[in-house]
């Protein structure tokens, strides 16, 4: 094959980064097993790697034996199983992106003024689950237009909201569907599709025109990877790929490949599928916006990282300020480091 183009931004977003981090520090911190509610972030390569430190993810808390640390997962969590969480264990770390927090809040303030909400998101992925766990009576889930139209006639007022993950074609279509038959329609001033999804996305068109393949890193059950390859074909690329790792990628690849990656899937795989393409005329990165959002551990982990800083901090006879510190190194500190780091600690 002969050139790459590789679109910029790809790869872990700051939601990713922040619950790859909090689960790392766990790994590294606590004694095993740690138990993870819903995968950490749909990725196989992360999970897998967790997994062989004594990981344990579960999909209901009833799994989760009285007293063990526990994780809730960056796509966010129904009310009702944060609550039971809470009961089981004294340390719960909840490491829901805030962006999903924004969404949740926004189902949960609208269902209190009555409105009905209209949820576009993809059923039984662990973020649509949770949302609408959060108003359930007032949420109406679909993924399509004629999903939508099966609705009709609702009768108090109503608001659009939406997983953050979405392409972004297929989520305006519904967006114009439901504001022709709702004008007065309640959404948000600044759209659920996050940063990151329509970065991205927006990333990938610009890459797209010129390639005669795409492959797109990332797990089949990522949102946002699905996302990426439904703009692939949407953009009239010939052959689009989803590969896990470099071992999935076909022999016969040939001409201009462009390569991006989910927000869930790490810059090592990233580095391997370039390695095994190896482009004859190199490989070009194309730019469309630089992304330096961060999001901070979560607060239970910040509280617990600062306790075990400070006593560290004055057990070696230093003024002790674990905060500030903490937020530094943790700004700084990548999640793709963490998770090579874990490669060096014994497997369970
Ligand atoms: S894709 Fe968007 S909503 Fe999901 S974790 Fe990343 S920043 Fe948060």
């Amino acid at each position: 094959m002969t050139k790459v183009y590789l679109a910029e931004p790809r790869g872990f977003c700051a939601g990713v980064e922040k619950a790859i981090k909090a689960l790392a520090w766990m790994v590294r911190v606590l004694e095993p097993p740690i138990y993870c509610y819903h995968e950490i972030v749909h990725n196989q390569v992360v999970v897998d790697r967790f997994q062989d430190l004594g990981v344990v993810f579960v999909k209901s808390i009833d799994e989760i034996p009285t007293g063990a640390p526990v994780m809730l997962s960056a796509h966010g969590t129904a009310p009702q199983v944060v609550g039971r969480a809470l009961e089981v264990s004294p340390l719960v770390i909840n490491a829901v992106c805030p962006l999903v927090t924004k969404v949740h809040h926004e189902v949960k303030t609208r269902a209190q003024k009555g409105y009905e909400i209209i949820y576009v998101g993809h059923k039984n992925h662990d973020e649509a689950v949770g949302t609408s766990a959060v108003a359930p009576s007032a949420v109406h889930l679909i993924e399509s237009i004629e999903e939508f139209e099966t609705l009709k006639d609702l009768t108090s007022e109503v608001a659009l909201v939406a997983q953050t993950t979405l392409a972004m074609d297929e989520w305006a279509d519904i967006r114009d569907e439901v504001n022709r038959t709702y004008p007065e329609v309640w959404m948000p001033s600044k759209s659920d599709l996050c940063f990151a999804t329509t970065n991205r996305q927006s990333a990938l068109k610009s890459i797209a025109i010129r390639c005669s393949t795409v492959v797109v890193v990332g797990s089949a059950n990522s949102s946002n990877t699905v996302a990426l390859t439904k703009v692939a074909k949407a953009s009239g690329v010939a052959r689009v790929l989803r590969v896990n790792t470099s071992s999935e990628l076909p022999d016969d690849i040939s001409g201009i490949v462009g390569v991006t990656a989910g927000a869930s899937a790490p810059d090592e795989i990233i580095d391997e599928v370039i390695r095994k393409l190896n482009p004859l005329e190199g490989v070009e990165t194309v730019s469309q916006t630089h992304e330096d959002e961060y999001f901070p551990p979560p607060p239970e982990l910040r509280d617990l990282m600062k306790l075990l800083y400070n006593v560290a901090s004055l057990a070696f006879g230093q003024k002790a300020d674990g905060r500030s510190s903490i937020l530094s190194n943790d700004r700084r500190d990548k999640a793709s480091d963490a998770l090579i780091g874990l490669t060096k600690l014994p497997r369970i």
